[in-house]
């Protein structure tokens, strides 16, 4: 890979594990750091391994994390050059990666504009319709307020249907409707809650589907007219809309449909001329896929495309900001073996509440086809204020089998004392024999809770 000479000092503008990932990624191309941390994280690993440090603010993430005068004022005295959003806080938001550009610093990731267009799921949706992405069918745009209209358009597009929140993300904002008689009323409530949460209030409509999976593909393009897939992943195992344990490739998809749905995503990234890495997000029924959204950003399940591809995202991103071409092409990437991903979080396994605190004790598990993305030490201690990852156990394997089989000896091997995980419920999981058969659909992990 070409050596980014753009990116001589990287200001990472995030924390835990993806700051992490991202500074060891700089280091292996010799790229300077800065982490940036709020007090509340004065402890975090990366920042004893990054070459400078800056605090930009107390706890609350508004005043540190999502505080975009202090992130740019720490990339000024600190000289970078270039900033890496990671995911969540100021990945997505279109302003920041405008001010980071017009500050004179390289946003790794892409354009503002593109991250506007697909940052609105109904202006995305449009895209996808012109660059011949399927999509689930729906209001072709805003669901109008207007009661007449809205009942027309339930009733074209058939019940149960989902109103979701335009701008809407992290599976917040979205409400589905059985009977025509709820429609309006669910409507105005999702309406409301989108404009508390994201500051819009545009809902539009959508068939609900009843059963189906979510599979997402994961694209790299160097905004230069080259772009390229690293095949697909299956999240479906998901609670409250949040995914809860990802694998690559997703198992028994129809290969035609796959191929096709992988070409179609190369071609809207050419058409829509996008830069850095991103997501397709589709749901996948009786055969057939169903765009619902882009990330355009790092995904927390990155890692089991690395893993089957052999590619490192987070580099590759790096060198496209750097204004370097794709350093390969569709034909180099080849997927090989299988990778699964358990998202371990600091929370109760059975109520789901947060369990921040003391690490007492973290021993990571290891042997063959074993990588651990996590930020923990022993005498870490968790604080209450941010998203209760804690890390990612990724393992790799010839197959799904030896994949599913080495990641049953990681999680026995894995603690973490002092605080609660959710690693018993991945333990279930593993061994669970709908999962192990593999192929289950999005329901599946909310109805085997249900039935404990
Ligand atoms: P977010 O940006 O909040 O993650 P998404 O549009 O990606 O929202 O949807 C998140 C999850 O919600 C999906 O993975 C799926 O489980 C469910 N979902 C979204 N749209 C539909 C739909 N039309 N039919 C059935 N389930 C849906």
């Amino acid at each position: 890979m070409l050596k980014p000479q753009k990116l001589e000092k990287v200001l990472i503008a995030n924390r835990g594990e993806i700051a992490l990932r991202i500074l060891r990624a700089c280091k292996e191309l010799g790229i300077k750091t800065v982490a940036v941390y709020s007090t509340a994280d004065k402890k975090l690993m990366h920042l004893g391994l990054a070459d400078e440090t800056v605090c930009i603010g107390p706890a609350p993430a508004n005043l540190s994390y999502l505080h975009i005068p202090a992130i740019i004022a720490a990339a000024e005295v600190t000289g970078a050059t270039a900033i890496h959003p990671g995911y969540g806080f100021l990945a997505e938001n279109a302003d920041f990666a405008e001010q980071v550009e017009k500050s004179g610093f390289a946003f790794i990731g892409p354009k503002a504009d593109t991250i506007r267009l697909m940052g609105d799921k109904v202006s995305a949706k449009h895209a996808m319709i012109a660059a011949g992405v399927p999509t689930v069918p729906g209001s072709d745009g805003p669901l109008p307020e207007d009661p007449e209209t809205a009942l027309r358009i339930g009733r074209e597009v058939g019940y149960p249907v989902i109103i979701k929140a335009a701008g809407g993300g992290g599976g917040r904002g979205m409400r589905v409707v059985h009977r025509e008689e709820d429609l309006i009323e669910a409507a105005k409530q999702t309406r409301e809650e989108a404009g508390a949460w994201f500051s819009n209030p545009m809902v539009y409509l959508e068939k609900y589907l009843t059963n189906p999976r979510h599979v997402e593909v994961q694209v790299i393009s160097d905004g230069q007219g080259n772009a390229i897939h690293l095949g697909d992943r299956d999240c479906s195992l998901q609670r409250r809309h949040q995914k809860v344990l990802e694998e690559a490739p997703a198992p028994g998809i129809d290969e035609k449909a796959r191929q096709e749905v992988l070409a179609r995503c190369v071609q809207a990234c050419v058409d829509i001329n996008y830069r850095g890495a991103g997501t397709f997000e589709f749901l996948y029924e009786n055969g057939r896929f169903y765009f619902i959204e882009m990330n355009t950003r790092v995904q927390v399940e990155h890692p089991v495309s690395e893993m089957v591809t052999g590619i490192d995202i987070v580099k590759e991103m790096l060198s496209i900001a750097a204004g370097n071409k794709l350093s390969f092409t569709q034909a180099d990437v080849n997927i090989h073996g299988h990778s699964l991903e358990c998202r371990i979080n600091a929370e109760d396994p059975a109520t789901f509440m947060p369990s921040p605190g003391m690490v007492k004790h973290f021993h990571a598990p290891g042997g063959n086809g074993v990588r651990v993305d996590s930020h923990l030490y022993s005498g870490y201690k968790v604080p209450a204020n941010y998203d209760s990852l804690i890390g990612k156990l990724i393992t790799w394997g010839a197959t799904r089998d030896e994949a599913m089989a080495r990641m049953r000896n990681a999680l026995d091997e894995i603690v973490v004392d002092g605080i609660k995980t959710n690693i018993p419920l991945h333990r279930d999981l593993v061994n669970d024999e709908g999962f192990c058969e593999g192929g289950v659909n999005i329901h599946y992990l909310e109805h085997k809770l249900a039935n404990k």
